[in-house]
Formats: structure tokens, sequence, C-alpha cells
């Protein structure tokens, strides 16, 4: 397998070293971006294999490098791992929406970024799955063609809503998806889900699924995911 390469804009020399550092240990090639200008000139000159981006820059924010990332042809396939300081829920919800993939909260561990990366790039290398095939994955069987959810072999009754929400997360284990991203991926010709109903929708859910209800993380401030 060639080398990945990872792309890291970020302002802040001590941190830029610390990701690069960390990431060269680990096999990576690595270019550096101090501004949000350079990342998205990088972006696409480069064609990294991924984009670390702190939210924090002088110039146009990560926010705004984001979206300009994902709405250009050339760099929108690039997956987007955020760098977020403490209390910033509502623009980690803002990035998630733009597009960006994952996100990790300073101070981080090298050790949590690299895992997320990896993890990040991992999911990318899949074959996308399709939308009718069987999802397996822990004790938990869903067969989207006959809309039906196994739980230890134990068949369960769920609504709708609840199916297509569970098929949404355990899809694509170990993704964050905001309430907005929820509402979109669930939504149903004849129901409108609502932010605030797909709380209730999880909580019912979580129910439902007993014991393997665990696997429905909250994520505070920004929303759901599935254990991976
Ligand atoms: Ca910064």
């Amino acid at each position: 397998m060639s080398t990945r390469h990872i792309l890291i804009v970020e302002d802040e020399e001590d941190i830029q070293e610390l990701v690069r550092y960390n990431l060269t240990r680990e096999g990576y090639t690595t270019s550096v971006a101090s501004t949000g200008e350079e990342g998205l000139k990088y972006g696409r000159s480069k064609q990294p294999d991924l984009i670390v981006l702190d939210l924090m820059l002088p110039g146009i924010d990560g926010l705004e490098v984001c979206r300009q990332l994902k709405k250009d042809s050339a760099t929108e396939s690039i997956p987007v791992v955020m760098l977020t300081a403490k209390g910033e829920e509502s623009d980690i919800v803002a990035g998630l929406e733009l597009g960006a993939d994952d996100y990790v909260t300073k101070p981080f561990s090298p050790k949590v970024l690299v895992a997320r990366l990896r993890a990040v790039l991992r999911r990318r290398g899949r074959p996308s799955q399709l939308e009718d095939s069987v999802i397996r994955i822990h004790d938990i069987e869903i067969h989207p063609q006959r809309h039906e959810v196994l739980v230890d072999g134990k068949q369960l009754r769920l609504t709708y809503t609840e199916f297509k929400l569970l098929q949404l997360l355990a899809g694509r284990p170990g993704l964050v998806f905001t309430r907005y991203q929820i509402v979109n991926g669930i939504r149903g010709e004849d129901y409108a889900v609502t932010d605030r109903s797909v709380d209730v929708q999880v909580v019912g859910l979580r129910k439902k699924l007993g014991d393997a209800g665990r696997y429905i993380e909250t994520v505070r401030g920004v929303g759901y995911r599935f254990k991976d």
C-alpha cells in the first residue's frame, strides 16, 4: 500500500509539530499549511488522502475552509477531520453538516488523533454499502429489504422511523451524526421528523434494543453515534 498523505491545516506551531511528528511516526506523509488560504491551495494542488483541519485559523476560518473544500469537485471527496476547542459544539455540528467526517477536541492525545484518522481512512477505503444490504454489527442484524431487525437472533418490532434511524447509525458505525443529518437521513415520505423528535426516537429505539441500546451513544451537544 502506498503511503497515505495527510495535510495538516493549523496555525499553532506546537500543535502542527505534535501532529506532524505523530503522523510521520505512524508512516504517513504530511504537509502543513498555516492558514486557511494555504490549506485550500494545498488541498487542491496536493490532493491529500485526508485533511486535519483546525477550526480556529487566522483569516478564513476552518469552517469556511471546510465549506469551500466540500463545494469544489477537486476536493469534495477528501475526508476532513476537524480540530476543535472544548465548548465548540455548535462549530462541530456546523462542520459535520458541511461534510467533515469527524473531529477531535483539543487538548487531544496523539494516540486518539491517530486512531480517529485511521478509522476515517479505513471507512473511506471500504466499498460503499448498498442501501439494501444487510448490516451485521455486534449482535445486531438489520435486513433492509425485509425491514427486519434481529438482536441475538430475536426479532424486534420497530416503527418505520426507528428502523431507518438504526439503519442510518449502524450503517456507518463510529461516525457522529448531527440531529439535522439524522432528520435528513431518515425522512420518510409522510413523516415529518424534527430535531427534537430525534431524541425521542433514540430513547424509544434504545429501549427496544434492550442491552444493545448501549451501542447508540449520545455525543453531548453534537448528536449520536453507533459504537464501532
Ligand atoms: Ca488554531
